[in-house]
């Protein structure tokens, strides 16, 4: 078979840049290993009838309009703030931490200019942050890193702040305001029927053929492309002749409970303790589906399993630039992604990276 363009993976990268040159005239493979689209982001009805997200919570947050109005015509959305709390010692917090936190954890009164003050006299200011953990301290202190963030942090990534970069502590933002969404981005939502949906209307294009539990390395053989555009790990691709690169994977134990209205008091909860899941998400809470009863997930990280997350370390440094090196010197091949490229990214840097891929594959002609 002969085509423009081989994807590997039809997650956002993978759907994106595929959508991108069908509708330039290229005709596109997109081979998908797992038996449907979405990646991680597929989302479901589960065998009660309600529709959850079966690789965890995906909130679609983004300041790119770009990016909005791109995704915008594949789907409408859904108006949709997250809030979470933290559950420490049998009570509930807002986080990230805010004016409330504080005032909730300390017993205080505090106004906006008394929470600044109060993380300036606790926070460990001007420490150089060279690791999550000094991200942590630099910004609110001991007692509040110890209290919301190391052992939620342990348990996520099997490993110390202090051995994870920067970049992951920095994720979450710290407020003095009463300001309480997990997100400041102005645009957040989600995709008014679903995730699913919207993927099933990006590759529905008379350019692009998709093949499902159809491996990369099958696909390549049988598939003659102009360019590829691979967005599993890194490493794979590579077939990890450099060591592997850390991946943290999770394991998704989904519940339904019926005749219960509501379980939690908020769409999302967070665990720092000693309880063996990282986060409980209600997903009816985020979806405002009616129904008698609720499902909701906790999130047990594992280091076995497909992978979620790329883990940066120090350790991972040196190595994923290496990959990252064999990358750029691959002829005729594109990276794409959170694994593709080892990065952290959310939904919508996905997308970006995707349509910016696009654009320059398609401004330099294709094969
Ligand atoms: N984090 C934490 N406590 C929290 C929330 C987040 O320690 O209550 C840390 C943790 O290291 C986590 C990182 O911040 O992995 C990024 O959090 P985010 O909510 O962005 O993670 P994701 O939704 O991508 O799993």
């Amino acid at each position: 078979m002969k085509a423009d363009a081989l994807v590997a993976g039809a997650g956002f990268a993978g759907a994106t840049v595929a959508r991108c040159l069908a509708e330039a005239g290229k005709k596109v493979v997109v081979a998908e290993r797992r038996s449907h689209a979405g990646g991680n982001a597929r989302d479901g009805h589960d065998a009660h009838g309600v529709l959850v997200h079966r690789y965890g919570p995906h909130i679609f947050h983004t300041s790119s309009d770009r990016v909005f109005r791109f995704l915008s015509r594949f789907t409408g959305w859904r108006p949709y703030e997250h809030r979470v709390l933290s559950f420490v010692g049998g009570r509930y917090y807002p986080i990230p931490v805010n004016l409330d936190t504080l005032n909730l954890l300390y017993g205080l009164d505090l106004d906006e200019a008394g929470a600044r003050e109060h993380l300036d006299r606790v926070r460990e200011a001007g420490r150089p942050e060279v690791t999550s953990e000094d991200v942590f301290l630099a910004r609110v202190g001991r007692h509040l890193y110890e209290t919301f963030f190391r052992g939620y942090t342990r348990k996520q990534w099997g490993r110390e702040p202090s051995q994870l970069s920067p970049s992951v502590a920095r994720r979450v933002p710290v407020r003095t305001n009463r300001d309480d969404r997990y997100f400041s981005d102005p645009r957040q939502g989600l995709p008014d029927d679903g995730y699913s949906a919207l993927f099933g209307r990006m590759l529905d294009h008379p350019n692009i053929r998709l093949l499902l539990e159809t491996d990369f390395v099958e696909a390549r053989k049988g598939v003659r492309a102009g360019h590829i555009f691979f967005t599993g790990p890194l490493d794979e691709y590579f077939d990890r002749r450099l060591g592997p690169l850390p991946y943290r994977s999770v394991v998704f134990e989904h519940l339904h409970l019926t005749d219960v209205e509501r379980h939690l008091p908020l769409a999302c909860v967070n665990h720092p303790g000693d309880e063996p899941y990282t986060r409980v998400t209600e997903f009816r809470q985020m979806t405002g589906q009616p129904h008698s009863g609720t499902s909701i997930l906790r999130e047990h990280p594992s280091p076995e399993g497909d992978p979620c997350y790329p883990v940066h370390g120090p350790e991972a440094e040196t190595l994923s630039d290496a990959y990252r090196a064999l990358a750029s010197a691959e002829p005729g091949v594109t990276f794409l992604g959170r694994l593709g490229r080892f990065e952290y990214l959310d939904m919508d840097r996905t997308v970006a990276a995707s349509l910016e891929a696009a654009d320059r594959i398609l401004e330099g002609g294709m094969a």
